[in-house]
């Protein structure tokens, strides 16, 4: 297939060497130019000419749009526009009426996995976009990742992605802060996590990437806390979780308490390049307000 990969950044760029490592013709565009082994082009549309897919891989929905209104004229009829970005949801469904309106398809397939999961091809997409497109890139999914849901219409993977970081952000806020809890009363931590991760408790953030270190299996915590999935990447995601439900009307209690403690940790305190387990030495060092 002949394939465009527009923003080749810490997620774009693997995910473009993949793809081109499994025999596709990969072209690359990024405006900040940086050793790749990709074929480059020197501008977006450039890059989009031809190709039977373009896959974008980009900061977020502003930015997003931009290039989509770049690309849309250049990019050939029924192409298929993949942006894996992480975006608000209103910025994928705007891009993917105008895709269908110029003629092209378009499938918003925002990813979890982080660099880790991009360079060892092993990301779990989440996509929104007609059932056609989705067939068509699905065999990109396989290259790139071990594991992609179709979640129903545009906007939609974009939609699940957010959700779900924001059960994540929560999450892993009340485990940091039980475990916090749990030494001030004496509890022993590996008690705490023998206990929480078999009893009702337990979760991902506890069993398999538990906040303190020398517990559980190995996590950030156990590296210094060196990301993972840095702190101010689950605030980005945080605060579109509250923009979607700002703009649905819909009650987030718990996400926006979240939203407004990562937003502290990252923009007031030391969290900025961090991963998002470390509110756990946040908590130590404070006490009860
Ligand atoms: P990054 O900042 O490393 O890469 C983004 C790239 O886009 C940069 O190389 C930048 O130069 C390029 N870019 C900016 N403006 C552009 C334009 N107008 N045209 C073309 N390229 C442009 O970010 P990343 O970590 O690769 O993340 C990319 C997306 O994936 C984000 O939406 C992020 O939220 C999401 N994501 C990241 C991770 C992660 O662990 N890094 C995990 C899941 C999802």
């Amino acid at each position: 297939m002949k394939i465009a990969v527009i923003g080749l950044g810490n997620m774009g760029a693997p995910m473009a060497a993949n793809l081109a490592a499994a025999g596709h013709e990969v072209t690359g565009y990024d405006p900040v130019a940086r050793p790749s082994g990709l074929t480059l082009a020197a501008s977006a549309a450039e890059a989009v000419a031809g190709a039977e897919v373009v896959l974008t891989m980009l900061p977020d929905g502003a930015v997003l749009r931009a290039v989509a209104a770049e690309i849309r004229p250049a990019m050939a009829q029924g192409a298929v526009h993949l942006d894996c970005s992480t975006v608000d949801v209103e910025s994928a469904r705007a891009v993917a009426a105008a895709a269908g309106a110029a003629g092209l398809r378009a499938v918003d397939a925002p990813v979890s996995g982080g660099i880790g999961g991009a360079t060892a091809g092993t990301l779990t997409f989440m996509a929104g976009g007609p059932e056609d497109a989705f067939a068509a890139v699905q065999p990109l999914f396989e290259i790139m990742g071990q594991k992609a849901v179709h979640c129903g219409g545009a906007g939609n993977g974009q939609a699940a992605k957010i959700c779900n970081n924001m059960i994540l952000g929560a999450t892993m806020a009340v485990t940091c802060e039980a475990f916090n809890l749990a030494d001030r009363l004496g509890l022993d931590r590996q008690a705490m996590f023998d206990v929480v991760s078999t009893s009702s408790g337990y979760s991902w953030t506890m069993n398999a990437y538990c906040p303190a270190p020398g517990v559980g299996p190995e996590s950030p915590a156990d590296n210094g806390y060196a990301p993972g999935f840095a702190a101010e990447l689950m605030l980005k995601d945080l605060r579109l979780s509250q923009q979607a439900a700002e703009a649905a009307d819909a009650e987030t209690p718990m996400g926006a308490a979240a939203t407004d403690l990562y937003a502290t940790f990252v923009d007031e305190e030391d969290g900025k390049g961090r991963d998002f387990s470390a509110l756990l030495p946040r908590f130590e060092g404070r006490g009860r307000r």
